[in-house]
């Protein structure tokens, strides 16, 4: 009967179909498939500078309103880099930090 035939057709491309879902869903749970990752941002962090990010600057500070500590992270060119300094030392405790670190300095060879 050319119904049986086709519904036969039909449940062989749900199974097919099926597959494919379940294979899509295994690899993502072995995390083939990569996660959207926080890129650091390929320009420099200050407003109306449009040069390549070249440096990480962090800084860690005790927050004033006694909210703990906090960082504060900008991606800055290398003249505006040059041009940070720590502005939250009134706010430094014992886990103080100011940092400085190259960006895709691994992309670079
Ligand atoms: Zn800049």
């Amino acid at each position: 009967m050319a119904d049986t035939k086709s519904g036969r057709d039909e449940q062989a491309r749900d199974e097919e179909r099926r597959q494919v879902e379940r294979d899509i869903s295994e690899a993502r749970e072995r995390g083939d498939e990569p996660e959207p990752t926080a890129d650091p941002p390929a320009e420099c962090h200050r407003r109306g500078c449009s040069e390549p990010a070249a440096f990480s600057v962090t800084e860690r500070y005790q927050e004033e309103t006694g909210a703990g500590a906090v960082e504060a992270t900008a991606f800055l060119c290398v003249d505006h880099t040059a041009e940070e300094s720590p502005v939250n030392v009134d706010d430094a405790y014992e886990g103080y930090a100011f940092r400085v670190e190259p960006v895709g300095a691994g992309d670079r060879d």
